[in-house]
């Protein structure tokens, strides 16, 4: 079995009829179905269970319904993705496509969302600096990003960060608020093995996922980070509907059109498994415990 860390399930891309990537006799595949057919396919391929964090304000709601739709299979975090704390692109209910403002008193909601009992974690939370300066609003994420550590800490919670282009920035307000983190992931670790350390170090698992099956430049030292990081700080993840692997035998078009699924995380295992000269099933094992105790999924 496998854990799916992060997966975005209710993302309106998985609404409606949609081709999604799969895996048959070890190659990527696209099929084409809804969303509940994804999550009937994902639980036949042995993937036990899917953390969804939020990333605009309105997806809190959304996921914390789909997770009671899905209980034991969809676990819920809930927070603000850092380039969504000033404004969100989304669509509403019946797809029209909507600008989300978020306002600074609306930490009060997000702090009664995570009285649902559900809640497995905060996030995504962190800082994002991939757009031009003037759009980043620095002082807005951090202030959300400082104020979500602080939550995490209330309520005993661990984070899922999301941290791009802003390691420095970022590990900063980690190491100033230490006492804060009751353990969280890295999401979409795509550094080299000092950037690894330095998070491990803070007591965070690494997320890795489509980044280790993707041809890029980043490439060689993140398969170095992976294999002298310890199992034990290693989970698995997909940020479905993002984040796809390098297919060289599907049509760039085609591919492009696809969402991520969690189908291809057996991929991700297997290549964890080599760069750290382990089998599959002991990097299956680990991965899972890793996230079961991490998001305290019990006995799943
Ligand atoms: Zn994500």
């Amino acid at each position: 079995m496998l854990i799916d860390t992060h997966a975005h399930l209710s993302h309106h891309q998985f609404d409606a009829q949609f081709p999604y990537l799969a895996r048959e006799d070890e190659s990527f595949v696209l099929h084409t179905g809804t969303r509940a057919q994804v999550i009937e396919e994902l639980q036949a391929a042995g993937i036990g269970a899917c953390v969804e964090p939020a990333i605009g304000f309105s997806s809190n709601r959304k996921l914390l319904a789909l997770a009671a739709e899905y209980p034991g299979f969809v676990f819920p975090a809930v927070g603000v993705h850092p380039s969504r704390t000033y404004l969100a692109h989304t669509v509403d209910a019946r797809g029209h496509k909507v600008v989300e403002r978020l306002h600074w008193a609306q930490r009060k909601e997000l702090a009664a969302l995570v009285e649902d009992p559900a809640v497995v974690a905060i996030g995504e939370t962190g800082l994002d600096y991939h757009l031009a300066r003037k759009e980043q609003h620095r002082l807005r994420q951090k202030a959300w990003f400082v104020w979500q550590l602080h939550l995490a800490h209330t309520e005993q919670l661990p984070v899922i960060l999301h941290v791009r282009k802003a390691d420095k920035d970022a590990l900063a307000i980690l190491r100033r608020h230490r006492n804060w983190l009751h353990g969280g992931v890295c999401h979409c670790f795509g550094g080299g093995p000092e950037l690894a350390a330095a998070y491990t170090d803070l007591g965070l698992k690494l997320g890795i996922g489509g980044a280790l099956l993707e041809q890029s430049a980043r490439l060689p030292a993140l398969e170095e980070a992976v294999a002298r990081t310890p199992l034990e700080s290693i989970l698995l993840e997909t940020d479905a509907p993002y984040v796809k692997p390098s297919c060289p035998d599907l049509r760039a078009k085609r591919l492009r059109k696809a969402r991520n699924t969690g189908l291809i995380l057996p991929a991700v295992a297997r290549r964890v498994a080599e760069l750290k000269g382990l089998t599959t099933e002991e990097v299956a094992r680990a991965t899972t415990e890793n996230a079961a105790e991490l998001f305290g999924l019990g006995k799943i």
